[in-house]
C-alpha cells in the first residue's frame, strides 16, 4: 500500500508512505508505486503513529451504573464500589465489555493500551478473562497488562500470592498501590518488595502512586530510590503522582531531578484526576494533575493515560486519546505551541516509550500502524477530536470514519463548514 500526501506530525508535508509486509518501506515525497500497490490519497491531512494508553484499567470499562453509580464521585467511593462488583462479575460479561471497548479503541485509532488488571480475587477472574481478550485483540491492537493489587498488597491478605499467580499466568509488568496501604511505612514496604520482584523476574513496573492530595504522600521518592537501586532504569513508572501537586515547592526541587535520574516514566490522568481530586477542599480547590511541564523540563518521559470510561470512578469517555491530550492540555496549561505539541506526544510517542513498544514510528522499518487525521497539525487535531479518516494496522485498513462537516442552510449562503483551515 501507498499512502501519498500526507502531513507528518513533524511538520512535514507532501510526504509519500510505502508500507511492504506490514512495515514501513519508505517514507519520502514522490514515491513511486509498485505495480499492483493500492495507493490512497491522503489530501494532505496528518497522518500519526497511532494513539497509545498509557493506564487504563480494561476489567471495570464499560460497567457504569453496576451494581449502583458512584453518588459522592470520590475515588474510594469508586473503591468500594468496585468491591461490590466483584462478586458479581462473570468472566463471559467481563471479556464482551473489554472487547466492546477494544473495538471502540480502534474505531478511534488508538492501538495500544496499557491496562491494570486488578489481582485482589482469590479466583482471579479478571486476570483470566484479560489474557484472553488480549489474544484475542492481538492482530490489530496491543494489549499490556499490569498485575494491580486495587485493596493493598500487604492490607488484603492474598493480595501478594494472587500478584504472583498473575504473573505466573502471563501478565506483562507488576503493579502496586502503596498510599492505599495501611500506613505510610506499609507503602514503602510494599514499594520495595514490588520492585525487588520485578528485578527477579526481570519484568517493568507501573504503579499507582501517591493519587491522593496529600502533600506527604512521597512514595515516588521510594519508588525513584528503589529503581535506582536495582538498576531498573527505563522500567518504572509512576502513574497518577497527584500529591506532587500539593508538594512543597523545595521539596519538589529535589524530587524532581531523582526521578530523572532514576529514569522513571510518569504518567497523568488528566481527566480523571481533575474529577477526583480536591475533593475535600472548599476553596481554593487544587487541580491536583502531577505536575506534567516540571517533570517534562526535567527530562522525564511524561505520557497521558484514560484511566477510565464508564466505570465505578468514572461515567464518560469513549477511548478518545486526544479528548485525554485536551484535557491534560488545559489542567496543566500548556498552551504555547511547544505546550501543545508536547500534549499530543503525551498520548503517542511518550505512551509507547511507557510501553516499551517495538517498531513505533514513522521510521522505515517501524510497524506500519497510523491514524490518518482530518487535522493539519497535531494542534489542529487535539482541537477538533479529529476524525480518524482511516485507521492502518500493518499495512491494512481497520477501520474508517466520515470526515466531520456540516451542511449549512443559511439564507443566501448556502455551503458547508468543516471546521479546519485551509492554509
Ligand atoms: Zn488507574
Amino acid at each position: 500500500m501507498l499512502i501519498r500526501n500526507a502531513t507528518l506530525p513533524d511538520g512535514r508535508r507532501g510526504q509519500d508512505v510505502l508500507m511492504q509486509q506490514g512495515r514501513i518501506a519508505a517514507v519520502d515525497a514522490g514515491l513511486a508505486a509498485p505495480q499492483g500497490a493500492e495507493v490512497i490519497d491522503a489530501q494532505g491531512w496528518l497522518l500519526s503513529p497511532p494513539f497509545v494508553d498509557a493506564h487504563f484499567h480494561m476489567d471495570a470499562t464499560l460497567s457504569y451504573g453496576l451494581p449502583r453509580v458512584n453518588a459522592s464521585g470520590t475515588l474510594l467511593e469508586g473503591i468500594a464500589l468496585w468491591g461490590e462488583l466483584k462478586p458479581q462479575l462473570t468472566q463471559d460479561a467481563l471479556m464482551q465489555r473489554a472487547l466492546q471497548y477494544c473495538d471502540w479503541a480502534v474505531a478511534k485509532g488508538l492501538l495500544a493500551i496499557r491496562s491494570h488488571v486488578d489481582v485482589c480475587d482469590d479466583r482471579l477472574l479478571a486476570v483470566e478473562a484479560l489474557l484472553e481478550v488480549k489474544r484475542r485483540v492481538q492482530p490489530y491492537l496491543d494489549l499490556q497488562l499490569v498485575a494491580f493489587p486495587q485493596d493493598g498488597l500487604l492490607r488484603s491478605p492474598t493480595a501478594l500470592a494472587n500478584l504472583k499467580r498473575a504473573l505466573d499466568l502471563g501478565v506483562d509488568v507488576v503493579g502496586g498501590i502503596p498510599h492505599f496501604e495501611r500506613t505510610m511505612a506499609d507503602g514503602a514496604d510494599s514499594v520495595k518488595l514490588l520492585c525487588e520482584l520485578a528485578a527477579e523476574r526481570g519484568l517493568p513496573v507501573d504503579m499507582h502512586c501517591d493519587e491522593s492530595d496529600d502533600p506527604l504522600s512521597r512514595h515516588i521518592e521510594t519508588l525513584a530510590f528503589h529503581t535506582q537501586r536495582l538498576k531498573l532504569h527505563g522500567r518504572v513508572t509512576g502513574s497518577h503522582l497527584t500529591s506532587m501537586h500539593s508538594m512543597d515547592n523545595y521539596y519538589v526541587s529535589k524530587l524532581i531531578p531523582l526521578v530523572a535520574e532514576a529514569g522513571v516514566h510518569a504518567v497523568a490522568n488528566p481527566l480523571i484526576n481533575i474529577t477526583l481530586q480536591g475533593r475535600h477542599d472548599s476553596y481554593p480547590k487544587r487541580r491536583g494533575m502531577t505536575r506534567v511541564p516540571e517533570l517534562m523540563a526535567a527530562g522525564i518521559n511524561v505520557a497521558f493515560g484514560h484511566d477510565c470510561v464508564m466505570d465505578p470512578w468514572y461515567s464518560l469517555g469513549c477511548g478518545d486519546m486526544l479528548e485525554v491530550a485536551a484535557m491534560g492540555l488545559h489542567v496543566a496549561q500548556m498552551t504555547s505551541q511547544a505546550g501543545m505539541r508536547a500534549c499530543y506526544d503525551a498520548v503517542t510517542t511518550n505512551a509507547a516509550k511507557v510501553l516499551g513498544l517495538a517498531g513505533y514510528g514513522l521510521a522505515p522499518g517501524c510497524h506500519a500502524d497510523f491514524v490518518l487525521l482530518q487535522a493539519r497539525d497535531p494542534i489542529e487535531a487535539i482541537r477538533l477530536r479529529a476524525a480518524r479518516l482511516l485507521v492502518v494496522r500493518r499495512g491494512t485498513v481497520i477501520a474508517r470514519s466520515p470526515a466531520a462537516a456540516a451542511e449549512l442552510r443559511l439564507p443566501g449562503r448556502p455551503g458547508s463548514v468543516d471546521w479546519t483551515l485551509q492554509r
